[in-house]
């Protein structure tokens, strides 16, 4: 069973979380400020955080903050529309994904399943090769391949590729991507990326107008989906 602790001050946003993940069945704790948050996950530790963004001693970042200071739990911050960079900021702060207010059950437990998966430790885990629909791209050679046939992708694709598809579903801010793959000081070039994300699209996707792995995240950044 995994445990699942939520930081919501809203009554009415918590019981519908509370009733949402008990019924997946997880073990929920809850908790209604960053002080009491933070109490909490040091005190159990659990799976996974549920974390609103506006709450009434803090802001939602700073528990990400403090949090990301011993443990590497995983991170799901709630938002408000009117929070977008908020939202940005709390993912550059250490979160691993959000979901914008209002939301419904399905997607909330899309969103825990895909986090908790990453959890678990894989199999393998230093299996070279990583596949999504009919590409395949082998970290050891360096190689990536399409229904079997070679792509040949420059360095700064490669690069671009290897981070995106080495940290699957989850969002990756624009500053992030760029940090790690252009190097500090291109936090701010987000033009570059749209250009070499779009020429991985046409080299991998099968409709790269239509891209199912190579996700973007408007206003945000990027999600990478197996
Ligand atoms: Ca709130």
């Amino acid at each position: 069973m995994s445990r699942v602790l939520v930081v919501e001050d809203e009554p009415a946003i918590r019981r519908f979380l509370r009733l949402a993940l008990a019924g997946d069945g997880a073990e929920v704790a809850e908790a209604g400020s960053v002080a009491f948050g933070l109490a909490e996950a040091a005190a159990r530790p659990p799976d996974l955080v549920v974390l609103d963004l506006g709450l009434p001693d803090a802001d939602g970042a700073e528990f990400i903050r403090a949090c990301r200071a011993w443990s590497d739990l995983p991170i799901l911050v709630l938002s408000a529309r009117s929070q977008e960079a908020d939202k940005v900021a709390a993912l550059e702060a250490g979160a691993d994904d959000y979901l914008a207010k209002p939301f419904g059950v399905a997607e909330l437990l899309a969103r825990v399943h895909a986090l908790l998966r990453r959890r678990q430790p894989r199999d393998g885990s230093c299996e070279p090769l990583i596949r999504f629909g009919a590409v395949a791209l082998d970290l050891a050679r360096r190689s990536v391949s399409r229904a079997g046939a070679a792509v040949r992708l420059t360095p700064t694709e490669y690069h671009l590729l290897v981070y995106l598809a080495t940290h699957p579903d989850r969002v990756l801010t624009q500053r992030q991507v760029l940090q790690a793959v252009w190097g500090p000081g291109h936090g701010e070039d987000s033009h570059y990326l749209r250009i070499y994300v779009g020429r991985l699209r046409h080299k991998l996707e099968a409709d790269p107008a239509r891209p199912r792995h190579l996700l973007t995240e408007t206003g945000v950044g990027y999600r990478f989906v197996p």
